[in-house]
């Protein structure tokens, strides 16, 4: 196929160059496995990165989770807070200890856990459960897309009720609020390395954290948790979740372009904004309660972007947008999925949140309508940091064709 008809796709991984260079070493050092110098090394290399004081590095982002959820002690029967708009993987490990996630909707402004819908929700499972017994066990909030969630006001409900915040950074490596980077926040830190987030290892994760007994207990916890004795013996129940020493090579090649890749998924948004002739959400309904704020500028296209709140820089991993169809001249979201994938362009809608989903729809939701609406009519366009200039091109032509 040529360069005209050739798929582009929502994220794909983009190599800078260096990783085979690790990998190379590992092999003539016959460092093929378990550990060695690339795991060691890209677990400092996430440290100074995110300013965190420890790392492990391990299989996937969902097994951080899964560890994280053990450190926090959660077992079967007890509740954990979870951000409602977000992938399947944040709520997943709480399932996996046989807990219950407790789903909290949107704010509008960064599309991420409302902090007061939280303590409401937090209050009023203490009402229903006790004030003991129904304490939740922590709280997961996300950073969706890459815009750093409202992290101060949620770190002061959780502070204020004494319950552990772990932050799904997965999507948000390299993005900051109030000077401090995405990863750093919270009690402990998950980052995910999946094929399409903005640097991969092919397949991987890391659990990040500041007490050093933590993230030593997540790696022992990862290693199938042996004691220390000369034969194979075991107290507590393990798995096997460590990142190998070749695809930690990967990782150590990726974080040296990870900036760049920040600048071209950022460029690739202000394109977007520019030439769909994008308006910024209304924040000022945020404060007012009224939801997604559609109020365009005069010359509209109906296309609607998520600013950045003060002091938030977002690594915009995935641009995204809604379609306000009442200004498109009745083109939906999905009218335009579908436009770009007749063109072989590939982009999706925004995640279908959890309490909506078939798996989860049966569990306590606590809501306002955000999510709901954002799920309706929000579009992820192709994000990835390889773009070319010709792709851009091919993907904003098809969406002006529709629009006029
Ligand atoms: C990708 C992702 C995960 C899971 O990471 P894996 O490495 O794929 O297991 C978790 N949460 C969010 C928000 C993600 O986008």
């Amino acid at each position: 196929m040529d360069d005209s008809t050739s798929r582009i796709y929502l994220s794909s991984p983009h190599m800078g160059g260096k990783e085979l260079d690790y990998i190379h070493d590992a092999f003539k050092k016959n460092w093929i496995a378990p550990l060695g110098e690339n795991v060691d090394q890209f677990e400092k290399n996430l440290q100074d990165y995110t300013g965190r004081s420890h790392a492990a590095v391990v299989t996937s982002g969902t097994a951080a989770m899964h560890l994280g959820l053990i450190l926090c002690g959660l077992q079967a029967g007890d509740e954990v807070i979870c951000q409602s708009l977000t992938f399947a993987a944040t709520a997943n490990p709480i399932r996996y200890q046989g807990a219950t996630p407790i789903f909290i909707d949107s704010e509008p402004e960064t599309w991420n856990m409302d902090p007061q819908l939280l303590e409401h929700a937090i209050l009023d499972r203490m009402e229903k459960n006790g004030e003991t017994a129904g304490k939740p066990k922590a709280i997961i909030v996300v950073h969706l897309y890459g815009m750093p969630a409202k992290v101060d006001d949620i770190l002061k409900v959780a502070r204020k009720f004494d319950i552990p915040v772990i932050e799904d950074a997965a999507e948000a490596l390299g993005s900051s609020a109030g000077g401090k980077r995405c990863g750093n926040f919270g009690e402990l830190s998950v980052l995910s390395f999946n094929g399409n987030k903005i640097i991969t290892t092919s397949g991987g994760g890391a659990l990040l954290g500041d007490q050093k007994e933590l993230i030593s207990k997540a790696r022992f916890l990862a290693t199938q948790a042996r004691d220390k004795a000369p034969h194979y013996q075991h107290s507590e129940l393990g798995y096997n979740y460590r990142m190998s020493n070749i695809v930690a090579g990967i990782g150590r090649g990726q974080i040296k372009v990870l900036d760049e890749h920040i600048a071209a998924r950022r460029s690739n948004h202000d394109y977007y904004f520019e030439q769909l002739n994008g308006n910024w959400l209304d924040s000022d309904s945020a404060e007012t309660g009224q939801g997604i704020g559609f109020k365009a500028r005069m010359a509209t296209s109906g296309i609607y972007f998520l600013k950045e709140p003060e002091g938030h820089f977002s690594n915009r991993w995935l641009t995204t947008v809604l379609v306000n169809p009442q200004e498109t001249g009745g083109v939906t979201r999905e009218d335009i999925r579908q436009a770009l994938e007749e063109e072989n362009i590939e982009c999706r809608p925004l995640w279908k949140p959890m309490h909506m989903q078939p798996l989860y729809s049966d569990f306590p939701y606590y809501g306002n309508g955000i999510s709901d609406k954002l799920f309706e009519c929000g579009l992820c366009l192709p994000s990835g940091s390889n773009l070319s200039s010709s792709d851009r091109q091919r993907i904003v032509s098809v969406i002006h064709d529709l629009l006029d």
